[in-house]
């Protein structure tokens, strides 16, 4: 749908992230899990995946197998990924602080769960874009989660476990899995922070159970937000709109010109190369209902546009791309250029593809390495330091009426009555 800038500020608003009619159904879910354990998992994995499953861990040696029997050239692919990914985020982890009179020290988690989606699709890019982050941050056990299949788990799925160097893997899935990882059953154990994406029953557990366990976000349909001037292929740019449509009919696409003909040569384009998709209806659900092809008048507009938004991918394909990323403020991950289309960052680049969605990206960062540590401030004075900050405290404490606060402090200054 081709519509003005002015009237698509007017109309847009972000996304739902959650159905919190579902919220209910969730917490029995959680509950039953609570009380029940590796019970409740198993029956619930009958229940919505019509799966019997006798063993929730799948064995070790499965990984391995997996591993080994994978075809050469996707092993080849998953381990340039997975060298990319360890490469990126070695560069933008947090370093520890030389020890003086105030500073901070980085803690791995300990116990990480991972939840890999796989209710349609099998996702092994998932495994890497979470696992490795977490194995590069020194996270000592790495349990990953995700839906059991009539046929056992998708081979590439545990073959990248194996090599992201996943301690275990339980074979459930949804809100169930969620809720173990939160409180621990008699098979699961429980972990210290729950990281990856899922659909509504995932998000919605995963909200309920945060603050009984650490939480990496709560991600929406996925989304693309493309800015393309004369200078942009228009073939390319129509692909990589299909690229993100593709994802489910709730996927979100946004193409972004101060050029009407940019706009419709590009709308032309992909009624074309749509038809060459095999994932057609899907696809065509998705532009039907959430596909924006918005007029600005210029630069600065665009980039308003953008910023409101707040997408979890965003593109530039402009002549003047690098004037974009000084001022976008807001998205997910920002893709520069002709030579960045967002699928190379679903796989390869090097950054984590789990990322803010549903304008989350005006609070939020896409999951990194620093995601799987956590910080302490240390605090070590010397007499003379203390000395320079114990008037105010003093001061401070007695404004707040608390007497011993005040004296723990004076007594040291030599001068409590
Ligand atoms: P999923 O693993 O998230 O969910 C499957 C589970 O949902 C099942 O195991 C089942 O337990 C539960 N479930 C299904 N119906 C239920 C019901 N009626 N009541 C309670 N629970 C029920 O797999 P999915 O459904 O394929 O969704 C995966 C999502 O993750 C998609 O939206 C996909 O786009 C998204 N995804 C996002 C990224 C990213 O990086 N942002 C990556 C991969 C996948």
């Amino acid at each position: 749908m081709m519509i003005s800038a002015e009237a698509f500020k007017k109309a847009y608003k972000e996304m739902d992230t959650l159905d919190f009619s579902k919220a209910a159904s969730v917490l029995e879910i959680i509950k039953e899990v609570r009380e029940k354990g590796d019970e409740a998992i198993k029956a619930f994995s009958l229940k919505f995946d019509k799966v019997e499953v006798n063993e929730l861990l799948v064995p070790r040696s499965e990984l391995e197998k997996a591993w080994s029997e994978l075809d050469e050239k996707l092993k080849e692919a998953l381990e340039l990924s997975k060298r990319n990914i360890e490469k990126y985020q070695k560069s933008i982890m947090w370093k520890q602080m030389e020890k003086s009179e105030l500073y901070q020290k980085v803690h791995a988690l300990r116990r990480v769960g991972i939840y890999v989606p796989g209710g349609k699709a099998s996702y092994p890019s998932t495994v890497l874009m979470t696992a490795v982050l977490a194995r590069v941050a020194g996270v000592e056990e790495i349990i990953v989660v995700t839906p059991p299949q009539k046929d056992g788990i998708n081979r590439a799925t545990l073959a990248a476990c194996y090599i992201s160097g996943v301690d275990r893997v339980y074979q459930t899935g949804g809100a169930q899995a969620v809720a173990a990882l939160a409180y621990g059953t008699e098979t699961i154990p429980r972990v210290d922070k729950i990281v990856g994406p899922g659909n509504q029953y995932v998000a919605l557990a995963k909200k309920l159970v945060y603050g009984d366990v650490g939480i990496d976000s709560i991600a929406g349909p996925s989304e693309i937000v493309i800015v393309a001037d004369h200078t942009a292929n228009k073939e390319w740019v129509a692909l990589d709109i299909l690229a993100q449509a593709e994802h489910d009919e709730m996927a979100r696409t946004f193409l972004i010109s101060s050029d009407e003909k940019v706009l419709s040569s590009i709308e032309e384009e992909l009624k074309k190369q749509k038809l060459l998709q095999p994932r057609l209806k899907v696809i065509e659900e998705s532009l039907e209902n959430n596909h924006y092809a918005i007029l600005t008048s210029g630069k600065d507009e665009s980039i308003e546009i953008v910023n409101l938004i707040a997408g979890e991918h965003v593109s530039i394909q402009t002549a003047d791309a690098e004037d974009y990323v000084e001022k976008v403020r807001t998205a997910g991950a920002i893709f520069i250029g002709e030579y960045s289309p967002e699928a190379i960052g679903d796989y390869s680049a090097g950054p984590s593809h789990v990322l803010p969605t549903s304008g989350n990206a005006r609070f939020a960062s896409g999951l990194s390495v620093n995601d799987f540590l956590r910080t302490n401030s240390v605090i070590s004075l010397s007499r003379e330091t203390f000395m320079e900050c114990a008037a105010a405290a003093v001061a401070i404490a007695n404004e707040e009426s608390l007497a011993a606060h005040r004296d723990s402090v004076s007594i040291r200054m030599g001068e409590r009555a």
